[in-house]
């Protein structure tokens, strides 16, 4: 049996009326540049994360970008971050100038420890940048109590993580900016690149409104140094659509998660061999259903023994899977410059070294589910 990482195609076949007709009135309006269908969704996405202010853009890149742009972050600054993420995260803080600081992870959530974070903090941190990484949220308290304590700005790398929740409020609403993702994989895709920034303050939305357009305000009279990080009306219109499916997707995909706890377990692999994700409800012992959105599995991560080799054997039995991410940002070649050495963050080496994404996609079959866990479980007989 085929099951891919991820079924785009699933999706839209579910959709595709309703995405056709939004297109079709940006096509008969022939305004693509922002305009009423941005303007729109920034307000459904708002309303949608209990943040006052969103401000469509670009992509998830330059969502984080922007809110470092928004902050005159720059050289001379440190902006504290998780090694273990995307390349975005510490690439934007960097090409501002400022120096990524990184601080490790905590290995169940796989998110930045915030016992760690105290001892990284200097007079040149500007701002605290946590990653809910894979869809499940950082310690959003403890984080921005340090914030408060130094006077450092929160940026919500949420790119993974649309939709998911800290103690009743959603990403996007716990720290001073919350950056998003529309890139196709993400739990909300569009149809191409796309990005979002809420905030709860109107300065810092006024200024990201300026800076996601030159500057400029008023027209051809410049202000501040921004740039093209527009978010376009196609993108948008589409996006509105699919906003209106999120909830039930992530629902899916937290019943697709208990359903592999279920079936690993029914295999005897998990927890002895197979270690599965958490989620933070499940760690309190508190109800974990599926309109509890504590976690909303943008990917869902096991730790297994030869990684790599039973990679090869899924890839061989047509079972998609994907190791995000094989090299921490500590250990790439463009941060040499900034003197890290294997070692440095041990539990974000061992991670990238033996984790797995398996399939955890909405659309995902009860049989397509079996499969995995079948297939694993024979690799792990020999
Ligand atoms: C996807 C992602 C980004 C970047 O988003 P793009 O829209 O691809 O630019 C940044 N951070 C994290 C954690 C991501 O997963």
């Amino acid at each position: 049996m085929n099951v891919p990482l991820l079924d785009l195609k699933a999706q839209y076949r579910a959709l595709q009326p309703e995405i056709e007709a939004a297109v079709a009135e940006v096509f008969a309006a022939q305004a693509f540049i922002l305009g009423p269908k941005v303007q729109a969704f920034e307000q459904a996405c708002a309303a949608y994360c209990g943040a006052p202010h969103a401000v469509g853009v670009s992509s998830g890149t330059d969502a984080l970008l922007m809110a470092l742009m928004a902050e005159d972050i720059g050289p001379g600054d440190e902006v504290i971050t998780s090694p273990y993420t995307f390349f975005a995260t510490a690439g934007c803080i960097a090409r501002l100038g400022a120096k990524p600081v990184f601080v490790d992870i905590e290995p169940r959530s796989f998110n930045i420890d915030p016992q760690q974070i105290a001892a990284k903090i200097t007079k040149r941190t500007k701002a605290i940048m946590p990653v809910h990484l894979y869809g499940r949220m950082a310690e959003m308290d403890a984080i921005n109590a340090l914030a408060r304590e130094h006077h450092l700005v929160v940026i919500e790398d949420a790119c993974q993580a649309i939709g998911s929740e800290f103690h009743g409020r959603r990403t996007g609403a716990c720290g001073d900016y919350g950056c998003f993702s529309f890139f196709p994989t993400k739990n909300l895709g569009g149809a191409g690149d796309g990005g979002l920034i809420t905030t709860g303050d109107a300065a810092r939305a006024a200024k990201l409104l300026a800076l996601r357009n030159h500057g400029m305000e008023p027209k051809y009279f410049h202000k501040l140094i921004g740039g093209n990080f527009r978010l376009d009306a196609l993108q948008a219109a589409v996006l509105q659509v699919k906003l209106g499916h999120l909830d039930a997707w992530t629902a899916a995909r937290r019943r697709n998660a208990t359903r592999y706890a279920r079936l690993f377990g029914e295999a005897g692999l998990a927890p002895q061999t197979v270690t599965l994700p958490t989620t933070p409800c499940a760690e309190a012992g508190l109800a974990d259903d599926d309109r509890c959105h504590c976690h909303v599995f943008n990917q869902y991560i096991v730790r297994v023994p030869r990684r790599d080799e039973l990679r090869a054997f899924l890839t061989a039995r047509g079972i998609g899977s994907e190791v995000y991410y094989p090299l921490p940002l500590h250990l790439q070649e463009c941060f040499r410059y900034l003197g890290h050495q294997a070692g440095d963050f041990p539990e974000s080496e061992r991670a990238a070294a033996g984790t797995l994404a398996l399939p955890i996609y909405p659309e995902l079959s009860d049989a397509q589910a079996a499969c995995v866990v079948e297939t694993i479980a024979e690799f792990l007989r020999h």
